[in-house]
C-alpha cells in the first residue's frame, strides 16, 4: 500500500478505481512559409480543420448534459469571427494553415492571460485545447478518445482538456488527479457537475502513481491510496456509502421550498455566471437567480457584447427559469475586473475608482445597450435589475433617468418590455448602509454584497495576501451593517437578500436567519446545504442569541458565541 498526499482540492469526494495514466501528446509546429499559389488551398485546409473539429464536438455531444454545455462553449469559441479572420490573415501573409492557427489562437490566449482574473485565464486553457485539436487534425492525427475504458478508473494526467474529458463515458470515472489544472477550470466545472472527485496541481502524479493498480482517491484529503489493504478498502467503501446517503438526503431537498421550523419561508437562490452555473442551479432546486454576474459576458469577448447577444442570453436564461426570478446585475467592471478591449486610465486607487455603476454612468451608451437588452428580455420571465456598488442616492436617480430614456426609445420602436421591472441595489459600501432608508424609498430591493461591503467597511483589500490575517468576513462591523440593512428593509416592508460569499458560509446560516435575512443567493453547489440548515432552524429560539452574537466586540468573542448557536 502507498499513500501520496499533495495538490489542491478542486472537487470534493472519494472514489475507488484502477489508476489510468493519460499522456497528452505535444504538438510540434514549424514556422512554414507557403507560396502565393497555395494560399487558397491552405485557407481551405484551415476551414476544413474547423469543420472537422465542429463535427467531432457534435458527435460526442450525446454523452452527457453537463458536458454538452462545455462542448457548446467550444463550438462557440471556435466560431469566433475575430480568431478566424486573424488566422486567415496569417495564411494570406504566406504562412501555413497550422502555423496560422497557432498564431491566431496564441494571440487570443496571450490577451486572456494578460487579464488578472482567474476565470478569464482559465478560458485561455479552452483555447489551448482548441488549438491542439485543430493542429492535430491538420497533421492528420486521430482523436484520442477513451471509448475503450469500460471499468471504473481514476484518471491521472498532467492535464485533461474539457473536450477530452467529454469524450469519456463518465460513469467509469471515479476520480481525477492532474499535475496542472485550475481549481475552477472548465474541466473542474464538469467534474463538479458530475460529482467526480478532483485534485489539481498534484506534482509528479504520473511518476508517483503506477498504472493499472487499484486505488482510492480522497480529494478532501488531497490523497491517493494505491493498493489499499482490505481493511482500508472496506473503511472507504463505508465512507462512500455514508457520503452517498448524505447526498441522497440532501437531494430530497431539491424540490423543497425551504421553511424554518417556525414557518418562515426563505428563498435560496443562485449566483450564476454562465449556462453551466444555471444548469446546476436549476438541478439543485434554486428558487431563482439572485445574482447573474453579467461581467463575464463582457470579459469573455473581444469587444463590447451587442444588444442582440445580451438580449438572447438574458431571454434564454429567463426562459429556463420559468416563473422564478432572474436578478441581472448590470455590468460590474473595474477594480479587479478589467476588460481587455477597454483602456482604463491609470488610477491610484482602482477599487475606489471607475468601478461598477460608476463605469455604467460614465459610459452611458454602453450602459444603454445593456439596459435595452434587459428590458427587451423582461417579458420572458421575472427579470429584475440590480445595480452594483451604489454609494449615493443620486446614482439611482441617474440610472432611473437612463432607464426611462431606454423605455421611451423602445416605445418608439414598438418593442415590448415590462414597464414595472423591479430595480434593486447591491449594498456594498458603508454609505449604502447609512443611506438604506433613503435608498429603500426609491428601489424595490436590496441585496447585500458582503465581499465588497466587508472590504470597504474594514478598508481592507479583499484580494491582498499580505494582510490576509486581518481579513475575516465574520466580524462585528459587517454583521451590524447587515442587521441595519435587514431592519430598514423590513421597516419598508421589503424583503432583503444577500448574494456575497457570506450567504453561502454555512457557519453563519443560522445567525443570518436569526438576524432576519429573507433570501440567500449562493453558488449552486451550496444550495442544498443552506436549505437543510433553514429547515432545521427555529428562528424564535435564536433571535436574541443572534443579536448578542453581533454585539460582541472582537472577532474571536463573536466566533466563540456563534458556536453556541
Ligand atoms: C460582493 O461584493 O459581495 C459581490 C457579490 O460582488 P463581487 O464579488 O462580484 O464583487
Ligand atoms: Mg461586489
Amino acid at each position: 500500500m502507498k499513500t501520496v498526499v499533495r495538490g489542491v482540492l478542486s472537487c470534493e469526494g472519494i472514489g475507488i478505481g484502477k489508476t489510468f495514466i493519460y499522456e497528452n501528446r505535444d504538438i510540434k509546429i514549424e514556422k512554414k512559409h507557403i507560396e502565393d499559389s497555395n494560399i487558397l488551398n491552405e485557407i481551405k485546409l484551415l476551414k476544413k480543420s474547423i469543420d472537422t473539429y465542429k463535427s467531432y464536438l457534435k458527435s460526442i455531444k450525446k454523452n452527457n448534459k453537463e458536458q454538452n454545455e462545455i462542448l457548446d462553449a467550444h463550438l462557440q469559441m471556435i466560431d469566433d469571427p475575430v480568431i478566424i479572420k486573424n488566422a486567415i490573415k496569417y495564411v494570406t501573409d504566406n504562412y501555413s494553415a497550422e502555423y496560422s492557427i497557432k498564431m491566431a489562437l496564441d494571440e487570443a490566449i496571450i490577451t486572456m492571460n494578460s487579464i488578472d482574473d482567474e476565470y478569464i485565464s482559465l478560458r485561455a486553457l479552452d483555447y489551448e485545447d482548441i488549438k491542439t485539436r485543430l493542429i492535430h487534425i491538420i497533421q492528420g492525427e486521430n482523436f484520442l478518445d477513451f471509448s475503450n475504458i469500460n471499468e471504473e478508473v481514476i484518471l491521472v494526467s498532467d492535464d485533461i482538456s474539457p473536450s477530452v474529458l467529454s469524450s469519456i463515458d463518465t460513469k467509469y470515472i471515479k476520480g481525477i488527479i492532474l499535475e496542472k489544472g485550475g481549481a475552477k477550470s472548465h474541466t473542474a466545472l464538469i467534474a463538479d457537475a458530475l460529482n467526480i472527485p478532483l485534485i489539481v496541481r498534484f506534482e509528479k502524479a504520473r511518476e508517483l502513481i503506477d498504472e493499472n493498480h487499484l486505488a482510492i482517491i480522497d480529494a478532501n484529503e488531497r490523497s491517493i491510496i494505491i493498493d489499499p489493504t482490505d481493511e482500508i478498502l472496506e473503511d472507504y467503501k463505508n465512507k462512500i456509502a455514508r457520503h452517498n446517503l448524505k447526498i441522497t438526503k440532501l437531494k430530497k431537498l431539491i424540490q423543497v421550498n425551504p421553511k424554518t421550523v417556525d414557518g418562515k419561508k426563505i428563498g435560496v437562490l443562485a449566483n450564476i455566471g454562465n449556462d453551466l452555473d444555471l444548469k446546476n442551479a436549476i438541478y439543485n432546486g434554486a428558487n431563482g437567480v439572485g445574482l447573474f454576474r453579467t461581467e463575464f459576458l463582457y470579459m469573455n469577448m473581444s469587444s463590447f457584447p451587442s444588444e442582440e447577444f445580451q438580449f438572447n442570453t438574458y431571454r434564454r436564461t429567463a426562459k429556463k427559469l420559468g416563473e422564478k426570478p432572474l436578478t441581472i446585475r448590470t455590468l460590474d467592471i473595474g477594480g479587479d475586473k478589467p476588460l481587455s478591449y477597454y483602456k482604463f486610465k491609470k488610477e491610484d486607487n482602482p477599487f475606489l475608482g471607475l468601478r461598477a455603476i460608476r463605469f455604467s454612468l460614465l459610459e452611458k451608451d454602453i450602459f444603454k445597450i445593456q439596459l435595452r437588452a434587459i428590458l427587451r428580455a423582461s417579458i420572458y420571465g421575472d427579470i429584475k435589475i440590480m445595480l452594483p456598488l451604489i454609494s449615493q442616492v443620486e446614482e439611482v436617480y441617474l440610472v432611473k433617468n437612463i432607464l426611462k430614456e431606454c423605455m421611451n426609445e423602445l416605445d418608439k420602436q414598438k418593442i415590448s418590455y415590462s414597464p414595472n421591472i423591479e430595480i434593486g441595489i447591491m449594498s456594498e459600501t458603508p454609505s449604502s448602509v447609512f443611506l438604506a432608508k433613503d435608498l429603500l424609498k426609491i428601489v424595490d430591493f436590496i441585496s447585500i454584497g458582503t465581499n465588497d461591503l466587508n472590504q470597504y467597511t474594514l478598508a481592507l483589500d479583499r484580494g491582498n495576501d499580505t494582510i490576509i490575517d486581518f481579513y475575516s468576513d465574520i466580524n462585528p462591523s459587517i454583521l451590524r451593517c447587515i442587521k441595519i440593512l435587514i431592519d430598514e428593509s423590513h421597516r419598508f416592508n421589503k424583503q432583503i437578500s444577500m448574494c456575497g460569499a457570506l450567504a453561502g458560509n454555512l457557519k453563519v446560516t443560522k445567525l443570518l436567519l436569526g438576524l432576519g435575512l429573507d433570501n440567500f443567493s449562493v453558488v449552486p453547489s451550496k444550495i442544498l446545504e443552506v436549505k437543510k440548515i433553514i429547515e432545521e432552524t427555529d428562528i424564535n429560539l435564536i433571535k436574541e442569541k443572534s443579536i448578542s452574537v453581533i454585539n460582541e466586540s472582537t472577532n474571536k468573542e463573536l466566533l466563540d458565541k456563534l458556536k453556541e448557536l
